[in-house]
């Protein structure tokens, strides 16, 4: 069995979908379809929400009718007959009637997080629609009985691997199921999700839970590029990665995978393949266990990074210092990116702004802290690369006036990172484009 996940992009317009059910077609292997929600949903859910939550109304609602109009000419578009059009009407309504009765009772988080499920549900359901009326036999399964999370917000695997073996077994004769990405329950058994971009997650997820042969996610480009293809013009595909390369480049800004989507494949061991929905003959890139080559393959930046500097003269030479420091940051449950240490100074960087304050406050007491806002990370991904020669020098001298705060070396094999101002990202990824890949 097969994981094939298509983003949104991939179902965003009426062709787009047509073309998702030709791929999923093309053999009869058995498959779990993941579907993102239509390109731009989700961002206008958020902002219904956002908008509710600060009260204003009006804009909420100007947000739903727009939305729901662009539901309407999609199905048009998307379908022929007038029975499936009328079932495509009946779901839009049921889910825009949701949409309007949150007017009507009081915000909260719990139903902020039923709203952003809208656009998976909306997707799934009408594709389902679609392929009802193409005679495609399939089975949609409703991501809520099966994807979990815990209070910690972790996948519960083991409970995933339950529930979604017991229904497909009860399925045999089955070959095509359609699920929704990103969407899950909490352990308190409401409506959650998997963070923003977070259907790849779910395919990652699902791959793992039913140990599939692979993990296909569809997207809108050909694979991982060498760099940041928002950024800068001249970019190319990488044909293979590791788990390892792979799961550093999500997480350190290549968009194109959700940062918490490489650990199942990697731990069961599961092939990832990234490719193209308007190009599906391309190779794309796959992602294994073996790199297949040494060498920087790829750089990505993550913005949005605080840097916070603790300096105390009594401090770093004594043990137990960097526990104490540490501990406020498991306190507030906020993941430490980057860090570098000096006699008399620790500087170390998060991109979790929710308990700054707290944070601040207690780290006073272990010397004096200073912060620095708006900064961006810089990663240098390859196999080896730290073994290979004049990396650093090829690096340095290829920004040679970019403004450099931290350094991070030697942390694991495959990866540089470099702590830079916000405002010389683009120039950085430019110059390192040039520098670096000759591009
Ligand atoms: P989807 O909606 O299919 O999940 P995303 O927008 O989340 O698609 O991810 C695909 C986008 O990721 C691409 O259109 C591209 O602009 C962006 N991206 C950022 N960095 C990279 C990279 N290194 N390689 C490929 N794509 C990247
Ligand atoms: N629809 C969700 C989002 O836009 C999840 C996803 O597309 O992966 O973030
Ligand atoms: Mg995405």
């Amino acid at each position: 069995m097969k994981v094939m996940k298509f983003g949104g992009t991939s179902v965003g317009k009426p062709e787009r979908m047509r073309d998702v059910a030709s791929l999923i077609t093309k053999d009869n292997d058995a498959k779990i379809v993941v579907l993102s929600a239509l390109s731009g949903t989700t961002n206008a859910l958020v902002s219904i929400s956002d908008s509710l939550a600060r009260g204003e109304r009006s804009g909420a609602l100007q947000t739903v009718d727009q939305l729901e109009a662009h539901y309407q000419t999609f199905i048009i578009q998307l379908l022929s007959t007038p029975e499936a059009i009328d079932k495509a009407k009946q779901v839009i309504s049921e889910h825009f009637e949701f949409l309007r009765i949150i007017f009507k009772i009081s915000f909260s988080e719990a139903l902020n997080k039923d709203i952003l499920a809208q656009g998976e549900l909306l997707s799934t359901k009408l594709f389902s629609v679609y392929l009802d009326e193409k005679g495609i036999d399939h089975m949609l399964l409703p991501a809520l009985d099966f994807m979990q999370i815990d209070s910690y917000e972790e996948p519960r695997i083991g409970s995933i691997k339950v529930k979604l073996s017991q229904i497909l077994t009860a399925n045999q004769h089955k070959t095509l199921f359609i699920t929704q990405g990103y969407i899950c329950r909490n352990d308190k058994g409401e409506v959650d999700n998997l963070k923003r971009g977070g259907s790849d997650y779910t395919a990652s997820l699902i791959a793992a839970a039913i140990k599939a042969d692979s993990c296909e996610i569809w997207t809108d480009i050909s694979g991982m590029h060498n760099n940041d293809p928002r950024v800068v013009e001249k970019t190319r595909a990488i044909d293979q990665l590791s788990f390892d390369e792979a799961a550093e480049l999500a997480y350190f800004g290549a968009k194109i995978l959700h940062p918490a989507s490489i650990w199942p494949a990697q731990h069961y061991n599961i092939p990832v393949k990234l490719l193209n929905t308007m190009e599906p003959e391309a190779s794309g890139t796959i992602i294994l266990q073996e790199a297949g080559s040494t060498g920087v393959k790829a750089v990505a930046a993550k913005d949005g990074i605080i840097a916070i500097k603790i300096k105390s003269s009594r401090m770093l030479l004594a043990y137990g210092f960097l526990r104490k420091v540490f501990e406020v940051f498991e306190k507030y449950r906020t993941p430490i990116d980057m860090i570098t240490t000096s006699e008399v100074a620790v500087s170390l960087t998060i991109d979790n702004r929710d308990n700054l304050d707290s944070i601040l406050q207690e780290l006073e007491a272990y010397g004096n802290v200073e912060i620095d806002d708006n900064q961006t990370i810089i990663s240098i991904v390859g196999n080896e690369i730290v073994q290979t020669t004049d990396v650093m020098k090829r690096l340095f001298e290829a920004i040679n006036n970019v403004p450099v705060r931290m350094v991070s070396y030697g942390g694991s094999k495959h990866n540089i990172s470099l702590l830079i101002p916000a405002s010389y990202k683009t120039e950085t990824l430019k110059l390192l484009n040039k520098g670096i890949f000759g591009l």
